[in-house]
């Protein structure tokens, strides 16, 4: 699903050069749940947005479901964001003034999808994540919980290929997390390809194989049995 060869990314500051990625090479095959571990700093969310083709690597090759990601337009990579990839962030990023359904529909209406066929599908994808009674509700009545689970339906909603999340359970406290855990678990038991970004140890513990970045480079890359989530919610 994820090939990734040599990649190098350096932010330039002034005269000085920050070199952020030295070199990641991995891979990631449909299906999987993998976490993106390392302290501050040292690169996950560079990573994750070129993954997330929302940043560009400045050499190396990065393949995503058999299309090479490189020199793309602003259109092109929207195109291929929008029907490739689900994003969830760890403040949620839903928008204010619309309420749940109208969020989880967003990314639907953006694609062209009528009106009904997109209420139909946010619905479904808000009774998946348990939410079906909230769908009238603004953010601002939904706990956190809630919130990252309306930004869950919303990733799903156009049936991305991966699911890419930045710390999603940062803004949570630990049951919660847990609870956000288990529905990501759940999620990837259907098949659904994940990759998220944790300094969190028990939340890297809950995914099938931890990643660790360390000064650009990956010094560690362990398939595990993963903890269930749902036995510590
Ligand atoms: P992490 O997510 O692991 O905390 P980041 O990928 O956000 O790390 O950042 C890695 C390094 O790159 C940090 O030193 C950060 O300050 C720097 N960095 C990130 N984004 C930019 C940017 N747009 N411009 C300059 N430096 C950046
Ligand atoms: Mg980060």
């Amino acid at each position: 699903m994820i090939e990734i060869k040599d990649l190098h990314k350096s932010y330039q500051m002034g005269s000085n050069s920050l070199h952020v990625l030295k070199g990641i090479n991995f891979n990631v095959k449909k299906g999987e749940l993998v976490s993106i571990m390392g302290s501050s700093g040292s690169g996950k969310s560079t990573l994750l947005n070129i993954l997330g083709i929302l940043d560009e690597a400045d050499e190396g090759s990065y393949i995503l479901d058999n299309t090479s990601i490189k020199n793309l337009s602003e259109k092109i990579a929207a195109e291929y964001r929008n029907k490739f990839l689900g994003f969830i962030f760890q403040s949620f990023n839903l928008i204010n003034y619309k309420n749940a359904i109208d969020n989880v529909a967003l990314p639907l209406y953006y694609q062209g999808v009528g009106r009904k066929e997109r209420n139909d599908k946010a619905l479904h994808y808000l009774e998946k994540v348990g939410l079906a009674n909230w769908a009238t509700h603004l953010p601002n009545e939904l706990s956190g919980g809630q919130k990252q689970r309306v930004a869950i339906a919303r990733a799903l909603a156009s049936d991305p290929k991966v699911l890419l999340a930045d710390e999603p359970t940062g803004a949570l406290d630990t049951k919660t997390s847990y609870e956000v855990m288990e529905l990501i678990q759940n999620i990837n038991d259907e098949g659904k390809t994940i990759l998220l970004v944790t300094h969190e140890p028990d939340i890297a513990q809950m995914t099938k194989r931890i990643v660790d970045l360390k000064d650009g480079l990956i010094i560690n890359d362990t398939r595990i049995e993963p903890v269930k989530a749902k036995a510590h919610v």
